[in-house]
């Protein structure tokens, strides 16, 4: 059933948000890609993607940061792939520290990427969405949209407000048949994960093996990373018709860290 429809997700140079835009596009979606890289290695995601599934694919670096270039992308998509059915916030950033050496930058961008960028982005798409009659919105929170960890005040104010978003634009889109829900997932073996796991590993003076492993025990029951291509699977089933009534809904994916 999504096969024609167009999809934008933030954030999918790499990681998480690249193996929602493959999963998405497998289903037969139009992707506009985002965010930033290498122009080489962009390219070749693009032309990847174009011959694995056979769709149309844009992408555009525009900063997340910045509400006119997200308002742009929104127009972007629309004037080259069609008018956005389905939009995944999913671009993010983070930054390690206590509160006392936060540094200022840190707390504005990770608000403006995690947070504000969704909201945005979300205002854009929504009134095109309810004249069609039909949106799908996820926007990719994380354990920590609902339980905190010491420093990492940023990002946990970020995404327990991304959570919070969620349920208000699902309540505000319902009457148009637009749902909007958030994923919640635990640790997953990105470059944003591999960051904290090489400052940790050297931090402790222990193999970046090792660090891996004690990140899991640290939080989850399950002792595996969750994958991109599994939260592109879940993404998949939300914009599907068996979760046509699921809407305002934190969905974790985090190997039981907060059933603890
Ligand atoms: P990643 O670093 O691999 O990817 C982040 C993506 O966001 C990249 O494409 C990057 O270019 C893009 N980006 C960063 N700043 C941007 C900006 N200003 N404008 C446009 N694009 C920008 O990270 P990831 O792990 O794939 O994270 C994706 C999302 O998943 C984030 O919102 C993150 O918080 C969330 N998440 C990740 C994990 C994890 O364990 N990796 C867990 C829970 C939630």
């Amino acid at each position: 059933m999504l096969r024609g429809k167009t999809a934008l997700v933030t954030g999918s140079t790499s990681g998480i948000g690249l193996g929602i835009a493959h999963a998405l596009a497998a289903e037969g979606c139009a992707i506009m890609l985002n965010g930033f890289g290498d122009a080489a290695a962009i390219d070749e995601i693009q032309r990847e993607l174009t011959y694995r599934h056979e769709v149309k694919i844009a992408y555009s670096p525009a900063d997340m940061s910045r509400p006119e270039q997200i308002r742009g992308l929104v127009v972007e998509t629309v004037e080259k792939l069609g008018p956005v059915d389905i939009l995944v916030n999913n671009a993010g950033i983070q930054h390690v520290a206590p509160i006392e050496q936060f540094p200022d930058e840190k707390w504005d961008a990770i608000l403006a990427i995690n947070l504000s960028a969704a909201f945005h982005a979300i205002k854009a798409v929504l009134p095109t969405m309810r004249n069609r009659g039909w949106g799908r919105i996820v926007n990719i929170a994380s354990a920590h949209g609902l339980v905190a960890s010491e420093e990492k005040a940023g990002y946990v104010a970020a995404k327990h407000g991304l959570v919070g978003l969620t349920k208000v634009t699902a309540l505000e889109a319902a009457s148009s048949a637009i749902t909007c829900n958030a994923i919640c997932p635990g640790w997953v073996m990105t470059p944003l994960v591999a960051k904290q796991i090489e400052a940790r590993a050297a931090a402790n003076h222990r193999p970046v093996e090792d660090e891996k492993r004690a990140l899991l025990r640290e939080k989850q029951a399950l002792l595996a990373y969750t994958t991109p291509e599994q939260i592109g699977a879940m993404v998949v089933f939300l914009c599907g018709e068996g979760a046509a009534t699921t809407t305002g809904a934190a969905i974790s994916m985090d190997g039981g860290w907060v059933a603890q």
